[in-house]
């Protein structure tokens, strides 16, 4: 008999992540992380970094500290940092220089509904107008001008690569550019593209492309993004959708114009007094010139001459250059510049943040090219009983789930049935549902989303494993809907086994004991309870309590060495290293096993 039960062990460490602010003071961070503000000044001062109590640091610098005290951070997203009033100080300070910033602009669509060529012709008409007969070179990022306001597009279109800068801590999109080719409709991507821009919570701006096609059907579009709570204009919604054509050029004015106007109303701000941060677009090495990176300047100006780090790299900044490849000195929030100055390549998705000093720079790439550095923690996502059990009581929380189904008919009865849970003040947040095996895109949007990926009779496809053990992501695998109901429900109620279980393979009562003259003593059993099997795991146990952890070195019936010894048979039994049981004591012998459900 086999009996299964909630371990008794403590559960697998299970770090937790404190969310940081942007910028916070000293006095603040000591708070946050529960530490002597002395130890905090210390820390920072072992990076050459010289900061008073109130005086207001970076979630970079703050990282030097975390990452020191071994606590796992993550910093949090603009809107959340504002509404952290706690860290008022120094979101006062912050709030006195804030200015509008250039909005970024990402393409998402399915593939060959025209997302590249929509990127062109967007460069083409906007770009080269102004630069006649000049080169535009390709960076990752350019800018175009709308409505006397400048845009910058990223240049790598897609939601994976959205996502993925997403996963890696960093909203580097302000708003999306849905493009659904007129002639096709709405496609599997297209879905996973609108799940994404909405997990994202960004803006979403639809481009209807390809209208010069005899078989464009604008209408349809329209219905089926009806179909999704997603109501255009002209359907009494709030969706701006411009019809387009890639081709021709028709209607790409009038997208620009709409995008221009989205970015008004979300009121994009950043201080271009501070120090720069952002993320990193791409990096390359160039034979003459060295390693090169595009980045984004997110909030602060960025100068020729500054140091950097991103990710295990660092430098200092020695030249930059904007989309058109002319030399500037510094680079203004939501605009993107390559530099060059960089030591080593960064990565795409990194953060980047100026700091005060080489040694800084230095100190923090030597830090996070450390694998058990912050960068890594930050990538790591939540287990389903992580999450709910780091909601504080009484605060509404949602459990954020992927959920991958085998035909769009059990897609939509799991949806239905999780939708309608609530425990706890909890609500289950669908952020994708779709048929098919667990993708990438599915792994990318849990990780960036902190979301769990439940599999119903479906597998996952080697690489979305992969990448899933990488990032840290929970993939939950059932075949039987009321498990898979039952286990997000006790996740709700915080009480979800955890991933890995202990199973007990058997009990065996000590009877007697025989001592031996190396001073071995047998244990003398009577197996009450399934088996008891040669190199098994034994717990000890006295009146419930276990005194130790052992393995079975010897199992004998009688003269016989043995294999096993089933229920009710009487056994000697001898323990790896561990005498001193005693009458009546308990060995419970046991597995761990990845929980089956
Ligand atoms: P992506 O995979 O979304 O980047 O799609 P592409 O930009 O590569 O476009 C896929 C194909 O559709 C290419 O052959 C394009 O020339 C074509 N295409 C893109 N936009 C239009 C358009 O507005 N009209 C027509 N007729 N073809 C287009």
């Amino acid at each position: 008999m086999t009996t299964e039960r909630r371990s008794s062990q403590p559960r697998r460490r299970q770090s937790r992540v404190l969310i940081l602010p942007q910028t916070l003071t000293v006095q603040r961070l000591s708070e946050l992380t529960d530490q002597n503000p002395i130890d905090v000044i210390k820390q920072l001062m072992r990076n050459g970094i010289m900061a008073a109590m109130n005086q207001v640091i970076d979630y970079q610098m703050a990282t030097l500290v975390t990452s020191a005290f071994g606590i796992s951070t993550a910093m949090a997203e603009a809107d959340e940092a504002d509404a952290d009033n706690e860290s008022t100080a120094s979101a006062e300070v912050e709030q006195a220089g804030l200015v509008t910033r250039t909005p970024v602009v990402t393409i998402l669509g399915h593939v060959d509904h025209g997302k590249t060529a929509l990127l062109d012709s967007i460069r083409d008409t906007s770009v080269a107008e102004r630069e006649v007969g000049g080169i535009t070179q390709h960076i990752g990022a350019y800018q175009v001008e709308a409505n006397g306001q400048l845009l910058t597009f990223l240049d790598t279109p897609g939601h994976e690569a959205f996502s993925a800068i997403r996963a890696r801590g960093s909203k580097a999109t302000d708003i999306a550019v849905l493009v659904v080719a007129a002639d096709d409709g709405i496609m599997p991507q297209t879905d996973e593209a609108i799940s994404h821009a909405k997990a994202a919570g960004v803006p979403i701006v639809v481009a209807i492309n390809k209208m010069d096609m005899p078989a464009a059907d604008s209408e349809r579009v329209k219905r089926q993004l009806s179909e999704r709570n997603m109501l255009v204009e002209d359907w009494g919604g709030e969706i701006i959708s411009v019809e387009v054509s890639a081709r021709t050029g028709d209607g790409v004015s009038d997208l620009l114009e709409n995008i221009a106007v989205v970015a008004e109303i979300a009121e994009l701000k950043a201080n271009p007094d501070k120090p720069a941060s952002g993320v990193i677009i791409e990096a390359k090495l160039d034979r003459k010139r060295g390693p090169t990176a595009t980045l984004l300047v997110q909030d602060g100006t960025l100068a020729v001459g500054t140091y950097v780090t991103a990710g295990g790299a660092w430098g200092r900044v020695r030249a930059m250059s904007d989309y058109r490849g002319d030399a500037v000195k510094q680079v203004l929030p939501g605009t993107p510049a390559e530099i060059l100055g960089f030591g080593s390549i960064p990565e795409a998705g990194d953060l980047f943040s100026v700091v005060p000093n080489e040694r800084t720079a230095r100190n923090m790439a030597a830090d996070r090219a450390n694998p058990a550095s912050s960068q890594q923690a930050q990538t790591r996502a939540l287990t389903l009983d992580e999450v709910v059990n780091q909601t504080p009581a009484g605060e509404l929380k949602e459990l954020n789930l992927v959920l991958k189904a085998d035909v769009q008919g059990s897609v939509e009865a799991v949806r239905q049935s999780l939708e309608n849970l609530t425990e706890n003040n909890i609500k289950v947040r669908i952020l994708h549902a779709s048929s098919g095996g667990v993708t990438e895109s599915d792994v990318l949007l849990a990780s960036a989303s902190e979301a769990i990926i439940i599999a119903f009779t479906v597998g996952t496809e080697p690489s979305a494993e992969r990448l899933a053990n990488r990032m840290g992501v929970e993939i939950r695998h059932y075949d039987i809907i009321y498990q898979l109901i039952d286990d997000v429900e006790l996740a709700m109620q915080g009480l979800l086994e955890p991933a890995v279980v202990d199973v007990i393979l058997g009990r065996a009562e000590i009877r007697e004991i025989f001592p031996t003259r190396g001073g071995v003593k047998i244990a003398g059993c009577r197996v009450v309870e399934g088996r008891m099997t040669k190199g098994v795991t034994v717990r000890v146990t006295r009146d419930g309590k276990v005194l130790e952890e052992s393995t079975v070195t010897s199992l004998r019936h009688f003269r016989d060495e043995v294999n096993e010894a089933t229920t009710g048979t009487e056994c000697g039994i001898v323990l790896q290293g561990y005498n001193d049981f005693e009458q009546g004591d308990v060995l419970e012998a046991h597995r761990e096993e990845r929980a089956r459900r």
